[in-house]
């Protein structure tokens, strides 16, 4: 979330961006256009600012003569200086994010000002001042040693702390080499345009002050592009050519309709994306409005359909409400706060259930670190981040006590409104989940014991890996509900990255592989007389909606602002058609023909649909 940074060259070098495609284009020199993944639809026209990477290193450069006083002194001050500088700076910029009323950011800001001031960051400084390196190293040495430790504490919010660290060691480098304190937060509505940026730095931006998102790395299923639909913030991902050193300032068009983004646009160009984004906005609107009646949803032949919501901020609770979901299918504690203390996340979850008491149950999933999101103490890279490895259960079964604390905080939340559902991510093995299993007796057993409530909970297992698809029978034997993880059950089975556009390009939405996990799955949860929830991105895809209809699943989560577009999808098809569909794309040999078969099978229900979508 750090920002600034000294504006790049221009034009960047070595950018794949194209040419002039208007010649009518002002100033055509600076003319720029790239091309991206469409991450969240919309159109943006605003300034730039840019996202700063995190981790700046100075070098190990000694002082000219050490045993010299006043030079040690010169270095003393100049430390000094940087700190004050910075102090002020983050005061002001709290202040900037008080006032926009982002608490999130306030809270950031504020923990990074008590870093700035922390005796022992000045303690460790002086000491290599001392021994006679400049204040640069000084720093670069002490943040790395004190992040170093942080990231090694027992209590994931220590860990995460890390991160913020080496965001006060950039902004003491950047005042020492003198330059001007990155803004928090732009005075005006901006786009951020910058490499990467973490999911939970973007839900801490002020919305008010947001008008799109460009990222050089991420696909259209990592974290930040799940956030950033959520929020409706118009985002092109996985943007190649050197997007992220756009100047300050500059005027970019961003259009996440088509995945493109503009430097320069022609006066003609912004009027006509102008006219688009009112037009996206209007349908929209006038989708919502037709369609937020009623929770109740049929399709053409009466078969029933339950459409929950994602919501991973509390805000989202009554956004799912407004648009008629029928519960929250998929809450991302991570998202909602990654925090190891068993008071907090106690009255967090309540207060989360609360909210969704009048209108349906809550389906609570326990942390799911790794990958992007990354463990506590660790700076997100979507570039490098690896899908393999600790993430999920597995990550959580390493500490069972800190498991064991979200839990109990889980079953005490259950007293607080129409039912909890605790849920599992990335179970891989039978052992895993009963060792899950396990812990929830203990943790109700403990509440039981304590004369809390102990409301029942039912306990699912997220569907996301090959393995426990593959084993979906014996697991459906064994748990209350299937929640069915599209995104990561794609990028195990195919191979393929959420986090680096490259390597993902070649999965689609369809891919025949993956409908044949998706169809025995749902086998499985029906004859054991489970629900099964499709709650990855698939479930908000126009074109795969029908086809996750014809294989039997009867339930899907999907972000609050994807409810409307779902419902209508819904409404329009029979299961007929779609089981007909379904079949067809079973039997096919790759995504291109699968979605052939989609297009062929209900250009007639759902063309008008996808049309909107730019589909
Ligand atoms: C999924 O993998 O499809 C899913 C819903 O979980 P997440 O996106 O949080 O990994
Ligand atoms: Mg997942």
């Amino acid at each position: 979330m750090t920002l600034g940074g000294p504006p790049g060259p221009w034009p960047p070098a070595g950018s794949a961006g194209e040419g002039p495609e208007d010649p009518a284009c002002e100033p055509a020199s600076r003319r720029r256009v790239w091309r991206g993944v469409s991450a969240s639809a919309g159109v943006a026209l605003g300034p730039v600012v840019r996202l700063a990477p995190v981790g700046a290193r100075a070098e190990a450069r000694p002082v000219a003569n050490p045993a010299a006083n006043p030079v040690r002194e010169d270095e003393v001050r100049r430390l000094t200086q940087a700190m004050d500088a910075s102090d002020g700076a983050l005061a002001t910029q709290a202040q900037d994010a008080r006032n926009a009323g982002s608490a999130a950011l306030v809270e950031v800001l504020e923990s990074q000002r008590m870093m700035v001031r922390d005796p022992l960051l000045l303690t460790f400084a002086m000491a290599a001042l001392e021994e006679g390196w400049s204040a640069e190293w000084a720093v670069q040495r002490t943040v790395d040693a004190l992040a170093e430790r942080l990231s090694r504490a027992a209590d994931p919010y220590l860990r995460e702390r890390a991160r913020d660290l080496l965001q006060v060691g950039d902004r003491l480098l950047g005042a020492l080499d003198g330059a001007p304190p990155p803004p928090a937060i732009p005075a005006m509505p901006s786009i951020l345009v910058g490499s990467e940026l973490a999911p939970a730095d973007l839900l801490a931006w002020p919305r008010a002050r947001l008008l799109g998102l460009v990222l050089e790395h991420g696909t259209a299923t990592d974290h930040t592009a799940i956030v950033a639909r959520a929020l409706g913030v118009p985002a092109v991902v996985g943007v190649e050519g050197g997007v992220h050193e756009l100047e300050e300032g500059a005027e970019i068009m961003v259009d996440a309709l088509r995945g493109v983004v503009v430097l320069g646009a022609s006066p003609e160009e912004r009027v006509e994306a102008e006219v688009r984004r009112l037009r996206h906005a209007q349908r929209l609107e006038r989708r919502r409005d037709g369609r937020r009646a009623s929770a109740a949803l049929e399709m053409l032949d009466g078969a029933r359909v339950e459409l929950l919501a994602n919501a991973d901020r509390a805000d989202a609770v009554a956004e799912a409400k407004a648009e008629g979901a029928a519960g929250i299918g998929l809450c991302r504690t991570e998202l909602l706060e990654p925090c190891d203390d068993e008071m907090r996340l106690t009255s967090l979850y309540t207060e989360f259930v609360e909210r969704a008491a009048t209108f349906g149950p809550v389906t609570l999933r326990t942390f799911d670190f790794g990958a992007d999101k990354p463990a506590p103490g660790r700076a997100a890279s979507s570039a490098s981040a690896s899908p393999f490895g600790a993430r999920g259960l597995r990550a959580s079964l390493a500490d069972p006590l800190a498991l064991s604390r979200q839990l109990r905080a889980m079953v005490r939340a259950g007293a607080a409104g129409a039912g909890v559902r605790i849920l599992f991510p990335m179970v891989t093995t039978l052992e895993e989940w009963r060792a899950a299993k396990a812990l929830v007796r203990q943790a109700q057993d403990r509440v039981r014991d304590e004369g809390g409530p102990a409301m029942p909970v039912s306990v699912g297992v997220m569907i996301e890996v090959p393995s426990a698809a593959l084993m979906a029978d014996h697991f459906a034997a064994e748990c209350d509900f299937f929640s069915v993880g599209t995104n990561d059950l794609m990028q195990y089975t195919l191979a393929t990255s959420r986090h680096d556009v490259r390597s993902a390009q070649p999965a689609q939405p369809l891919e025949p592989a993956l409908l044949r996990l998706l169809a025995p799955v749902h086998r499985a949860a029906h004859a054991a007389g489970i629900p099964a929830t499709v709650c990855g991105e698939l479930a908000a895809d126009p074109v795969a909606v029908p086809v996750l209809l014809g294989l039997g699943y009867r339930s899907l989560s999907v972000a609050p602002p994807a409810l409307a577009l779902v419902r209508e999808i819904v409404e329009r098809v029979s299961a007929a058609q779609c089981e007909e569909v379904a079949r067809a794309c079973l039997g096919c040999r790759t995504a291109a023909e699968a979605t052939a078969c989609v297009r062929d099978g209900l250009a007639e229900a759902l063309g008008v649909v996808w049309e909107d979508r730019g589909r």
